[in-house]
């Protein structure tokens, strides 16, 4: 095992982060971070329920299934009412969070987007520990807004804002986002942040050129925004874009970036890598939630939109909301943790 000489706390500088993500073994990286995690959000694991409202987008992320150039893939819009019902389903179920995700599709103006904020904050859940009625979290992640727009959802109720950066190297940022920069996205982040929405971003690990000075960068951009949410995954490759066949990003190193992530934002809520549900035997082995994890992402899309929402190729089992909530609550149970 690596002696370990630098201090694991939230202040890791760049060139400590680099050292850390190349050890041999990151064993006590990982155990420092799962330390952090049980002492700053302690056990529960937090379930949301994503519906994915609209696959049409503006722009041409090289990446994504969903950019506009991309003209094998069918699109949809769900209506409002469709929007409203599926919350109410997850609501029922038990989920706690709705995070209302699309692409850029300016179709869902911010009056529009405001009435749905608006008719899901008023479904009401019994709090099981006071017994008072509570409203749901609303979390929107419908891409770069201007700041009128982001302060107007945040008025009809909006919680929390999903912005991921992807990359913090603005070359690479530009070559993957022909229509964007790094710095309008770091300034949405930092809008975002100022209107008093719980800012979430996150990055692909495995993008093509990426180092571990990058992801090392990418992370501390995280801290520098602050951001309260994370999300850190690997790049999947998606045979209908233009990064077709190149290598899908490490596991191995996701979670490397996640437990980084914890010991640099002590609080945040930080998404597991993998969806639960799909897990492979051998990776059920590894305790998903021992690097520093604690929430659960879960897609209640319903199943005649759910397939044609490919930003990266995956299997599509049916949307039993209910169903697919209780299998996820065993899973958190079974691994001593608390599903909320
Ligand atoms: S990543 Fe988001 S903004 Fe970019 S093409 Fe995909 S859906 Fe659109």
């Amino acid at each position: 095992m690596d002696k370990i000489a630098i201090k694991l706390n939230s202040d890791l500088t760049k060139s400590e982060i680099i050292q850390l993500l190349a050890l041999d073994d990151f064993t006590p990286v990982y155990e420092a971070a799962d330390r952090v995690r049980a002492a700053s959000v302690g056990d529960t694991v937090h379930l949301r329920a994503i519906i994915e409202f609209s696959n049409i987008c503006k722009r041409q992320c090289i990446y994504c299934g969903l950019n506009r150039d991309n003209e094998d893939l069918p699109r949809f819009r769900m209506s409002h009412e469709e929007i409203v019902a599926t919350a109410r389903e997850a609501v029922a179920a038990g989920y706690r969070t709705i995070v209302l995700q699309s692409g850029e599709d300016p179709w869902f103006t911010p009056e529009k987007l405001g009435a749905i904020i608006e008719d899901i904050k008023a479904i009401k859940i019994t709090d099981i520990g006071t017994n008072e009625f509570v409203h749901p979290a609303v979390t929107i992640s419908c891409g770069e807004m201007s700041e009128e727009d982001y302060a107007y959802l945040k008025s009809k109720g909006a919680d929390r804002y999903l912005l991921k950066h992807e990359t913090a190297d603005p070359e690479a940022y530009s070559r993957l986002h022909p229509c964007g920069t790094l710095e309008n996205r770091t300034n949405c982040l930092k809008t975002i942040h100022k209107l008093g929405y719980e800012t979430g971003s996150g990055f692909m690990i495995g993008l093509p050129g990426q180092t571990l000075e990058t992801i090392a960068e990418d992370l501390m951009l995280l801290r520098d925004i602050p951001c309260q949410m994370a999300g850190i995954g690997p790049f999947i490759s998606n045979p209908k874009t233009a990064l077709a066949g190149e290598k899908n990003g490490d596991p191995e190193l996701t979670r490397r970036a996640v437990a980084l992530a914890r010991l640099l934002l002590p609080k945040a809520n930080l998404p597991v890598t993998t969806a639960l549900s799909i897990m492979t035997e051998e990776e059920h082995e590894q305790n998903p939630f021992a690097f520093g994890a604690n929430v659960v992402m879960k897609k209640v899309t319903p199943d005649q939109y759910k397939e044609a929402y490919e930003i990266y190729p995956a299997d599509f089992k049916p949307t039993d909301i209910a169903g697919d909530r209780k299998e996820l609550e065993e899973i958190i149970k079974s691994y001593g943790r608390m599903p909320l």
